[in-house]
């Protein structure tokens, strides 16, 4: 079965074509800049140089009738019609308590990803565009939505509340859902397929850094804690989100620079961070280099993302009592050798210790902690795609 995985963003579209069970990635591609001047689609089909087209698309239907034309185009496509792909799995960021799993597109499903927009305000809304997209140009092929909430749905109460008025949770659902559930989801599976054992018999934590950044303690193969909160703007530093902050900055900020909470919460998401810190970039990569020509607010960035991921690989630890692994994936944990050593550095009480030489390493499974590590140290580069090509697959089977 060839399965179409989508991720629309506002002005963007990801996908990936997959060929299920075999798992074989067919295509994948990017649409950019949709409905503002300078649309394009990048599409590659896989062993073929990439195909980059520039091309006025207004609009979500636009841009998938783009993309099925580069999947049926007779040199780079995978299908000769559309009929050949069988299902399309959606990536939906915010399913709130409702989503536990990933379900069938309904008319009631769509309701309440519309219902749960004001929890992701800037996702929800545009990942219909793409399901409505879908419906309209493939009608007869069967959609399902992945929602990245649905894994943190497992986690307890006392790791999801927060201490403000409970009258707040049941009158407005403030509460922590956690985000990249699906890459947590992922890396359990595969950390425990490494190991040697049932995903119900490992206990792990799975750092998620990137651009975005999270952490989740995996109980027995299940989300127990998560560190992003109602909004991805919790926990860890990220490229330009500020993660944990002493909440009354916010009223402090607004009486010292006269503006409001809405305007404060712009800066906490979108100039804050990494690039908060360092004055210079969101891109770690930057931040290293700008870190080897001795500028100390880059080191700072630098130190300040290492010593939060640290702090909650303790937190978690000390949450979950034993420790099988700690994972890293996304962006920084694929391709950053020292910054992985740096949070490891100084953990070896904890039973971790990773291998310098093992860790000289990017973007590929590999187990990095040295002989006599306790806790094992697992490279896994996150596939987030091939996890909603599953739940797609196995769910129109079925
Ligand atoms: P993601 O959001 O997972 O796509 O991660 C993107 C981020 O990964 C970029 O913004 C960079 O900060 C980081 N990144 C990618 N490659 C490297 C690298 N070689 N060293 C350090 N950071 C990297």
């Amino acid at each position: 079965m060839k399965v179409l995985v989508v991720n629309c963003g506002s002005s963007s579209l990801k996908y990936q074509v997959l060929d299920m069970p075999s798992e074989t990635l067919l295509c994948k591609g990017l649409v950019e800049r949709i409905g503002i001047d300078g649309s394009v689609i990048k599409h590659e089909k896989i062993g073929m140089p990439k195909y980059v087209k520039e091309v006025p698309m207004n609009d979500h239907n636009e841009a998938i009738l783009h993309v099925i034309d580069a999947l049926i185009d007779r040199e780079y496509g995978v299908v000769k019609n559309m009929s050949e792909i069988e299902a399309i799995g959606h990536r939906i960021v915010q399913g709130g308590e409702r989503y536990d799993k990933s379900v069938l597109v309904t008319d009631k499903v769509i309701q309440d990803i519309r219902e749960l927009a004001p929890l992701a305000p800037l996702h929800n809304p545009a990942h219909l565009l793409g399901i409505s997209a879908c419906q309209k140009l493939m009608p007869s092929t069967p959609q399902v939505v992945v929602f990245d909430t649905a894994f943190h749905q497992t986690m307890p109460a006392k790791s999801y509340i927060y201490a403000l008025p409970y009258e707040w949770y049941e009158k407005y659902a403030v509460r922590r859902y956690g985000a990249h559930g699906t890459s947590h989801r992922y890396v359990t599976l595969r950390a425990a397929e490494m190991l040697g054992k049932k995903p119900e018999e490992v206990n792990l934590i799975t750092c998620h850094i990137g651009n975005g950044a999270s952490v989740s303690a995996i109980k027995n193969g299940k989300c127990y804690d998560t560190s992003m909160g109602l909004t991805p703007l919790q926990g860890l530093v990220m490229g330009t989100r500020c993660g944990d902050i002493d909440p009354a900055v916010i009223a402090y900020i607004a009486g010292k620079e006269n503006i409001d909470a809405f305007e404060i919460d712009s800066i906490m998401n979108k100039k804050s961070g990494i690039l908060g810190i360092s004055g210079i970039s969101s891109d770690m990569r930057d931040v290293e280099n700008a870190m080897a020509e001795g500028n100390e607010r880059a080191k700072l960035a630098w130190d300040v993302f290492a010593q939060r991921v640290k702090h909650y690989v303790g937190a978690y630890y000390a949450e979950l009592g034993r420790v099988d692994a700690i994972i890293f994936t996304a962006g920084v944990g694929e391709n950053s050798a020292p910054m992985r050593a740096d949070i490891c550095e100084g953990l070896e009480n904890l039973g971790i210790k990773i291998d310098l030489e093992a860790n000289n390493v990017r973007g590929e499974d590999k187990d990095l902690s040295a002989e006599d590590s306790k806790v094992k140290v697992l490279l896994i580069p996150t596939n987030e795609e091939l996890m909603i090509a599953r739940d797609t697959y196995e769910i129109v089977k079925a």
